[in-house]
């Protein structure tokens, strides 16, 4: 019984998986590989076994296995280790439903979906005709039910509280995700003025994208670079259709995450290009592999870390394992010499590193034999408090920077990315942020193009203050660039 219940298991994820890959790119899917790795967890199911040998039922046995893994890994104290935890609970859950012979879960039912926290199946599984937005009490913007339900155009607004669970269905609610705002049984007065500003929102977005494809200058005349942030074709697609100007951040993590061996170079080649060819030939800034401490690869095994975020990521990890490195150079410098790409280091701490990384690059252009590429931009991200103060150092080493802010404010306010529990904390538009964004500004000087691709570019009322601090290009989620665009027309520099 448990074997057939893991085997409808893994069908229904496979499904989900692809389901989710269509609707919402590779990156995000990922998090169903990891729940199929749960299924395969070899210790999890003898555990379970060997109850089940002993007399004991299939569910109580998968139950006491699930329950005694998940306890374990939320006893090591780590965020990123419990979030595996929640996984092993999720997937636990669908067998034992499978077990039961309860059909697969779904959302149904129309209006505002209110929960306690959704699996990032769930989320996959929610019918954006039906489902007009979801409230959560707990979870947190970067988590991937968030994600998933952000990139299927569903507006979600999390960490609103457990009181939350007891707003009795049938309820009328008004939430707005962009604000944070939720009112329980709103008076006719607060109904219109949500419903107002839904109408707005939608006007908006109509004449948005009525001038998409058009330049964006500022009212003074100033030109800004409207890029996109992609991470598969199908985003590529949807950044070209909404008038992105180029790929600002390819996130080649998609194409390493969620198998059992890393793309070959053929495989990488093909794949860059596609998202070329999805971009209809527009630039591409392609980011180098971005992994390591928190984003763990299954063929790239290292000791677990104290501090992840501080510890062996971004250029740091490539660096240390050049082979992967050299390899998607070579793939990088031959896509280089059939349509425009920048190529861009992550999380940069020091002038050395980036010598390292361009030696590496200077090794590719050698060993693929048909000299630098014409067109070639070298760049890094500035995500690293130290890179931005010591910007104009290394300035004289690159093309560009493009300043991560997700990382940028998580290391300057020592605030963790994706942790509920600190998420009020997180200010990207703190004081120190734009320091340190008009410190990496000043020291680009005139030569040296400064783009931000953190969320915060995304943020209409950020985009006058990075303008002013002297950003140039924006990379932002496909279906922003049309909103950023009209943000950087309504901005006037001669003003403060
Ligand atoms: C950032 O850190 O702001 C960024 C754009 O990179 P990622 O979100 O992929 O870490
Ligand atoms: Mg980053």
């Amino acid at each position: 019984a448990l074997a057939s219940a893991i085997e409808q298991v893994r069908d229904e994820l496979h499904r989900t998986r692809d389901a989710a890959t269509r609707s919402a790119g590779v990156a995000e899917a990922a998090i169903f590989d990891a729940h199929l790795l749960v299924l395969d967890d070899a210790d999890l199911r003898s555990a379970a076994e060997s109850v089940i040998a002993s007399g004991g039922s299939a569910a109580s046995a998968w139950t006491a296995a699930v329950a005694a893994a998940a306890r374990d890994l939320e006893a090591v104290g780590d965020d990123y280790v419990a979030a595996r935890a929640a996984d092993i609970r999720a997937v636990g859950d669908q067998v034992l439903r499978a077990l039961a012979g309860e059909p697969i879960e779904s959302m149904v039912g129309d209006g505002i979906l209110v929960a306690a926290d959704l699996t990032p199946a769930q989320a996959a599984a929610l019918d954006s005709d039906r489902t007009t937005g979801v409230v959560l009490a707990h979870s947190s913007p970067t988590a991937h039910a968030a994600i998933l339900a952000r990139a299927r155009g569903i507006p979600m607004l999390v960490a609103a509280g457990p009181p939350v669970l007891d707003v009795a269905a049938g309820t009328t609610v008004a939430m707005d995700g962009s604000a944070g705002e939720l009112e329980i049984d709103p008076d006719e007065e607060t109904r219109q003025r949500f419903a107002g500003r839904a109408e707005a929102e939608a006007d908006r977005r109509r004449e948005a994208q009525v001038r998409a494809h058009e330049p964006a200058r500022t009212r003074d005349g100033t030109a800004v670079t409207v890029a996109a942030n992609v991470a598969s074709t199908e985003e590529a697609e949807a950044a070209a259709t909404a008038g992105a100007e180029l790929a600002g951040l390819v996130r080649t993590e998609f194409l390493f995450v969620g198998r059992t061996s890393a793309p070959d170079i053929d495989e990488q080649e093909a794949t860059y290009l596609a998202l070329a060819e999805a971009m209809g030939g527009r630039r591409l800034t392609i980011r180098t592999l971005d992994v390591g401490g928190d984003k763990p690869l299954s063929y790239l095994p290292m000791p677990p870390e104290a501090n992840p975020f501080l510890g062996l990521r971004g250029i740091r990890l490539t660096l240390a394992r050049p082979e992967l490195l050299t390899d998607q150079l070579i793939a990088i410098v031959r896509t280089a010499h059939q349509t425009p790409v920048s190529v861009m280091f992550p999380m940069v701490t020091s002038a050395d590193e980036i010598a390292a990384a361009r030696g590496l690059l200077a090794d590719a252009i050698d060993r693929v034999g048909k000299g630098s590429p014409p067109g070639l931009q070298v760049g890094i991200m500035v995500e690293v408090p130290a890179a931005a103060l010591t910007a104009s150092t290394l300035a004289s080493d690159v093309d560009f920077f493009s300043i991560g802010t997700n990382d940028l404010t998580q290391y300057v306010l020592a605030v963790e990315r994706g942790n509920e529990a600190v998420a009020s904390l997180v200010d990207p538009m703190h004081p120190a942020v734009l320091r340190l964004i008009e410190a990496t500004c000043q020291g680009a000087g005139e030569r040296v193009t400064v783009a931000v691709c953190g969320e915060l570019a995304s943020d209409p009322q950020a985009v006058p203050a990075l303008l002013r601090l002297g950003v140039r290009e924006l990379s932002v989620a496909a279906p922003a660039v049309p909103f950023t665009k009209e943000a950087v027309r309504s901005t006037d520099l001669r003003q403060n």
